[in-house]
């Protein structure tokens, strides 16, 4: 599979009220990374995320993916060619697990026995066999569960990227622990470009190999590995910010 690096050139996102969610960003996230983005709320993670899929569309600066600028493909097909997994995953309620995760595939014309196949292999890689859960709906799993079919849906077209925003944000403690270390092999085995935001430094010390840290307007502090970033904060914003994790009560 190719694997496709993601790069942000002067992004710029002011909404229409007037709020600069990102001033200025300059980042790249390299080709079959797991870069995290945190920082405090409203500093610009999910808008920055949501620009690669043009869910937002940047005021200016270019987006690349793969090299491919961002702007120059059809919305709709960028987006079914990028994976997207958020906190409340999402799934269409009245369709079974199977047909969940087969969503992309038959969208873009997929035979049905690629698909069956494709469905199955997920299902089993996300630890669902399919003779158990794909005739399931999705009120008949717990929340873990959902996760792990938001996160085989968006891996079902194999997608070079995929972003991620607080995807185990709903999974209680222990289930979340599972399922991060479970994603991390998963996404070491498959090369897949992550950009995911959490709020949370220690789920992104656990599964980054770099993070960035922003503040508020989209500004980057510091970029780093988990180790860089914790151990060397760049500034006091950013020491300032681990402290107050530091002081939060452990989850
Ligand atoms: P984060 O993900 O870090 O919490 P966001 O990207 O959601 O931050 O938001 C960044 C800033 O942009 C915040 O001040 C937020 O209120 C503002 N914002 C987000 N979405 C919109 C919108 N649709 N219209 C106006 N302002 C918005």
């Amino acid at each position: 599979m190719e694997h496709s690096g993601i790069t942000f050139t002067d992004v710029r996102k002011e909404y229409p009220d007037g709020t600069v969610a990102v001033g200025s960003l300059d980042l790249t996230v390299k080709p079959g990374e797991v870069l995290t983005l945190v920082g405090p709320s409203g500093c610009g993670k999910s808008t920055t995320l949501r620009m690669v899929n043009r869910l937002v569309e940047p005021t200016s600066g270019s987006i690349t993916v793969d090299g491919t600028d961002i702007l120059s493909q059809d919305p709709v097909e960028l987006r079914r060619s990028i994976g997207y997994v958020i906190q409340h995953v999402g799934l269409f309620p009245h369709r079974t697990v199977a047909q969940n995760v087969a969503t992309v595939p038959g969208l873009l014309g997929w035979s049905k026995q690629d698909t069956t196949a494709r469905v199955e292999e997920l299902l089993s890689l996300v630890g669902l066999p399919v003779d158990t859960y794909g005739p399931r709906y999705p009120h008949e799993l717990s929340g873990g569960e959902r996760q792990r079919v938001g996160v085989a849906r968006a891996l079902a077209v194999r997608p070079p990227v995929l972003l991620m925003d607080e995807p185990f944000g709903a999974v209680d403690p222990q289930g979340r622990r599972r399922l991060q270390g479970e994603f991390r092999e998963l996404q070491r085995s498959l090369g897949t470009t992550v950009m995911m935001v959490t709020h949370d430094i220690r789920e992104a010390v656990l599964l980054a190999d770099r993070i960035a840290v922003f503040s508020r307007g989209g500004v980057l502090e510091q970029l780093g590995t988990p180790e860089d970033v914790t151990e060397r904060p760049a500034n006091d914003f950013v020491e300032d910010f681990l402290a107050d994790f530091d002081a939060a009560p452990k989850k």
